[in-house]
């Protein structure tokens, strides 16, 4: 596991798509947790995002663990949009995943697997780890071969005077390219990472008694049996549960990470991982980073989902759930029973609620100006009239569409800036849902099977 840079590897599989989203830079609020009426991309909806920084909060501050958040609310009034500005408040350091509901019904693995992978991707796990580091002042280095670019047999030596004695190194190929990058000369004072290789200039001219204690209250020296002076320098890693995980399975290996291709993960491995995180915890080597795992549509899940749910809510280790629905009462996937937003009662009980209410005319001409400015479009300011009245009538959802491809007609016609035109042009080849409903009602019966007229009783 030393071998894979494990902060590299964390970058990657962070990576996010640019999107529908792409303009929310955190939740907005200042420091007493107060949302601002417009900041980081985000307007309006006040009170769902003081109740979601307080949240951020709790997870910042504490190591609390096996709590709920339920983001309730109508289509398109921001519910994704404010876990969005939560993960970004939350920093690098926490882990954030994010699912929708439906994406665990696929082929390739069993739903509770996916919800497993899940969970394990929004647990962080901070390890400390101890390499040893060797340091002195350089008084002389040779290398056997002139340095040929490219040559991988290089070897050499380096003399390095600590403060008790005189050392001579050999060096590796390895070393020898890290010295080069470095460019260190005699007289050079460097520590040597033995496990990389990796050189380190700290300084020069320091003096022969120098006090190497002096370095920091941090710089630990050990006297080894053979007598070279060494440093204990410590390193942190940040991982998740889910990429130890996927690095320990043999069928996969670390690669599967990069492509995403996961498959299932045996019940041992995980096993085995929580013993040995278990250990370091005791050892003082690790702590555990709870994180938030962000599951949208919630009512796509079933039953058995949500008695997963339950249970995994119950580990020590489980991260801040937040889950989202713009569902009213509805049925419980797998069971004839309805629900408030087809979710059981028991594990609604669990749930703080935060519900979003729909946006203002004044609330969508703001967002509305974001969007232009994220997808740098110059707009009128009749169009965004124009537009902000769209919005109202229709959605929020569509108002934003419309953006991109009025900047596109008015392209087409050498225009600079959008107009009214061709806000209105848009809005006649784009049908909203209520325009395409109509239609539907009023042509349904050109349609594929409709040949059959309905006869009384057939709908239940
Ligand atoms: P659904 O229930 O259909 O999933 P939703 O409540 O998750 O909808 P979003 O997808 O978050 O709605 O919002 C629709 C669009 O409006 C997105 O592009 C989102 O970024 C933007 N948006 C929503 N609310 C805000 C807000 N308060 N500030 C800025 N942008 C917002």
């Amino acid at each position: 596991m030393a071998e894979i840079k494990l902060s590299e590897m964390r970058d990657l599989t962070r990576i996010e798509r640019i999107g529908a989203h792409s303009h929310i830079r955190g939740l907005g609020l200042d420091s007493a947790l107060e949302a601002r009426s417009s900041s980081e991309g985000m307007v309006g909806q006040t009170s769902a995002r003081r109740a979601a920084g307080v949240i951020v909060k709790m997870v910042q501050e504490g190591k609390i663990a096996g709590r709920a958040v339920l983001l309730a609310g109508q289509p398109g009034t921001g519910k994704t949009a404010i876990a969005m500005g939560m993960a970004k408040s939350l920093g690098q350091e926490t882990p954030f995943a994010m699912l929708a509901g439906s994406e665990l019904f696929s082929l390739e693995m069993s739903k509770t697997e996916a919800l497993m992978q899940a969970f394990r991707k929004a647990i962080g796990v901070r390890i400390k780890e101890e390499t040893e580091v060797i340091e002195g002042e350089v008084v002389e280095i040779q290398i056997d071969r002139p340095a040929v670019a490219g040559a991988a047999s290089k070897t050499g030596k380096l003399t390095l005077k600590t403060t008790e004695m005189e050392t001579v190194y050999d060096l590796g190929a390895k070393m020898i390219e890290a010295l080069g990058k470095e460019k260190v000369q005699s007289g050079d004072v460097i520590a040597i990472d033995k496990a990389s290789g990796k050189i380190t200039k700290l300084g020069r001219s320091f003096s022969r008694s120098r006090d190497y204690d002096a370095m920091g209250p941090q710089t630990k020296f050990v006297q080894c049996p053979d007598g070279e002076l060494q440093k204990r320098k410590e390193v942190v890693h940040c991982v998740t549960l889910h990429e130890i995980d996927v690095i320990n399975s043999r069928t996969q290996g670390f690669l599967a990470l990069f492509t995403g291709d996961t498959g299932e993960i045996r019940a041992e491995v995980r096993e085995q991982i929580d013993t040995k995180v278990a250990e370091w915890r005791e050892e003082g080597k690790a702590e555990i980073v709870p994180g938030v795992l962000f599951i949208d549509e919630v009512h796509m899940l079933d039953i058995e989902c949500f008695s997963f749910l339950n249970r995994a809510l119950e580990n020590d280790m489980a991260p801040i759930l937040v889950v989202a629905t713009n569902r009213g009462i509805t049925s419980i996937r797998g069971t004839n029973y309805k629900s408030p937003h087809g979710i059981p009662i028991d594990f609604l009980d669990r749930l703080l609620i935060i519900s979003t209410q729909p946006y203002t005319g004044d609330d969508i001409r703001k967002i509305l100006d974001i969007r232009c400015q994220e997808e740098d479009v110059e707009m009128s300011e009749d169009a965004k009239i124009l537009l902000t009245k769209i919005g109202e009538d229709t959605s929020l959802r569509y108002a934003i569409n419309l953006i991109t491809s009025a900047a596109l007609a008015c392209q087409k016609r050498k225009g600079k800036i959008v107009e009214m035109e061709d806000i209105s042009r848009v809005y006649e080849l784009f049908y909203d849902v209520k325009r395409s409903t109509q239609y539907l009602m009023e042509y349904q019966s050109q349609y594929m099977f409709s040949e059959v007229p309905a006869e009384e009783g057939d709908e239940d």
